[in-house]
């Protein structure tokens, strides 16, 4: 089976891209396995750090590595924006197979400080896990929103200079690459999402020569998308799209059951429905 490291360069080599898709319940995570195992693509679940509260940092680990080996599976745990340098390290002792120190809103040279102490520790950690550094903020919260959020601006001069990316990548010897080129965490409620700067895209990814990842992609318009993976997108991160899709379909289930009580037949629909989401995201994802 390949590793995540592998997966990410066979990905580069084919010009696509693995999905992301967090999870903090049962339901998404199995749907999560099934829509790749039927798509035949590696996947990365991901846990924010108030997803791994709620599931636990141990659990989670458990949980995917269990899937993993029982099904002989190229399925992945990250933990998606994790804030402090004790984050990154309980997730990477616990057995996370890759990591993201998120220091979007430190001034440049100290987020570069601490995304290196986190590779430093990475790198003696006996494991080959990867690491994930962000530059430019693009919010923190995946949820519907009434606005662009606070402190995020979508200008030329706003989204992360590709000096300050080739500096940062350079500087700090992260795995994978995180930029703000037009993408927002969340979902804009009542308008269309801000088109993505492709030729930023472009352009960052020459300079930094590593895969580079985009969060925040609910919302944004397949065209986009494709359009990301072609200039240089290795991973896409979804996770609002999915808590709307989790919650429409757990509202239809629970009507459509309104005798039952046993959750898991409640939840077996949502299951599928969620799946069949996650698959729409992959054949993007995978240029299909
Ligand atoms: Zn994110």
């Amino acid at each position: 089976m390949v590793t995540l490291r592998e997966a990410i360069e066979l990905s580069d080599k084919k010009g696509i891209a693995i999905g992301h898709f967090n999870f903090s319940n049962l339901e998404t995570l199995h749907a999560i396995f099934q829509a790749a195992k039927e798509f035949e693509a590696p996947i990365i679940a991901g846990l924010s750090e108030g997803e791994r509260k709620f599931v636990g940092v141990s659990e989670a680990a458990a949980l995917v590595h269990k899937i993993r080996e029982e099904h002989n599976f190229p399925i992945f745990l990250n933990a998606d924006h994790s804030y402090s340098f004790e984050s990154v390290k309980e997730a990477v002792d616990a057995g996370f197979d890759s990591v993201i120190f998120d220091g979007a809103k430190l001034p440049l040279e100290e987020n570069i400080e601490m995304t290196s102490k986190c590779v430093q520790y990475v790198k003696n950690c006996g494991r080959d896990v990867i690491v994930e550094g962000e530059l430019g903020y693009i919010g923190t919260s995946s949820t519907l929103l009434e606005k662009i959020p606070e402190g995020v601006k979508i200008d030329s001069e706003s989204l992360t200079k590709v000096e300050d990316a080739k500096k940062f990548v350079l500087q700090s010897g992260v795995d994978l690459f995180a930029p703000a080129v037009g993408n927002i965490h969340g979902m804009l409620a009542h308008e269309k999402e801000p088109d993505l700067d492709i030729e930023r895209i472009k352009k960052i990814r020459q300079a930094v020569k590593i895969p580079l990842v985009l969060h925040g992609a609910s919302g944004n318009s397949d065209d986009d998308l494709r359009q990301a993976i072609e200039a240089g997108v290795r991973i896409v991160h979804i996770n609002t799209e999915l808590r709307l899709e989790w919650k429409k379909d757990l509202a239809k289930a629970l009507e459509e059951h309104d005798k039952e009580v046993a959750p898991y037949k409640i939840l077996e629909p949502v299951v599928e429905e969620l799946r069949d989401f996650i698959k729409s995201k992959l054949k993007i994802f995978n240029n299909k």
